[in-house]
């Protein structure tokens, strides 16, 4: 664990991240407050892609107890930065970015919840590398199945109308333990609100019909892990429980990922 009495390798940056993570927290209140929700059913996860293991730190530094990633190698690259506190319960690591099959075990190795679960095929072999290890019950992998509300070819995620029965069959899966559903909103410069928060509620519905179908696994299955840094107030607004946000904590990433 590093010693956090030690000045920072970045001050400039740990403080302006220390500033805009004050600013992040306190739009996720707001928005919360104007919804009639509890601002602590909305967690924050950190989207660290492209950012170094020092940034991380700093983010970690100032309270933040959930990150998410986007590649498996910077996955595994930053692992040793935070694995201590990983396995000390303080920290959750969510895999955010598509997941090829061929690294099911370094995401086994180093997340605690997969985010982007799309296809039965890629559940049923995590599912059986996690029986293989053991790791079933309280040990079983934490998955969201990740939904593309807008329907953009460029985005990953299944069809909504599929989605039900795709999170039905994951949450029957004993290496798996379903936490809930994931997407990206769409752009809201080129669609409007109403078009970016109808999609937010249309993830709500599929959750909450998974739910109430009240079969096996599913009542685990409460997450809503919508919103970023431009929409995360619209997501809240339709009962996001994790909002993820890279720009507005680290500020403009070098290159778009
Ligand atoms: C980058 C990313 C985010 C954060 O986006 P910002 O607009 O930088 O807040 C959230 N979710 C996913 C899946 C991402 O790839």
């Amino acid at each position: 664990m590093p010693d956090q009495s030690q000045p920072s390798a970045s001050p400039l940056a740990s403080g302006s991240i220390a500033e805009r993570l004050a600013v992040v927290r306190g739009r996720i209140a707001a928005a919360a407050v104007a919804a009639g929700r509890d601002p602590g059913d909305v967690r924050l996860l950190v989207a660290t892609k492209t950012q170094t293991p020092d940034a991380v730190l700093d983010a970690l530094a100032e309270g933040v107890d959930l990150i998410g990633e986007n590649r498996v190698q910077e996955l595994v690259a930053k692992a040793p930065a935070v694995a201590d506190r990983v396995t000390q319960g303080e920290l959750q690591v969510h895999m955010i970015g598509h997941l090829q099959r061929n690294k099911i075990n370094q995401v086994l190795a180093t997340a605690t919840c997969l985010e982007t679960l799309d296809s039965l095929d890629l559940a049923r072999a995590i599912s059986d590398r996690c029986l293989r290890d053991g790791r079933t019950g309280d040990r079983a992998l934490e998955v969201m199945v990740q939904v593309n509300v807008t329907g953009e070819e460029s985005k990953s995620g299944l069809a909504p109308d599929d989605a039900a029965a795709l999170a039905t069959a994951v949450a029957a899966l004993p290496g798996l333990r379903l936490t809930g559903f994931m997407t990206i909103g769409a752009r809201l410069d080129g669609s409007g609100e109403e078009a970016v928060r109808a999609g937010f509620a249309r993830l709500r519905a599929i959750r909450d019909e998974v739910r109430a179908s009240g079969a096996p696994g599913t009542a685990s299955a409460t997450e809503l892990s919508m919103g970023m840094t431009g929409d995360l107030e619209l997501a809240i607004a339709e009962g996001a429980t994790i909002v993820r946000v890279g720009t507005a904590v680290f500020g403009p990433r070098p290159t778009p990922v």
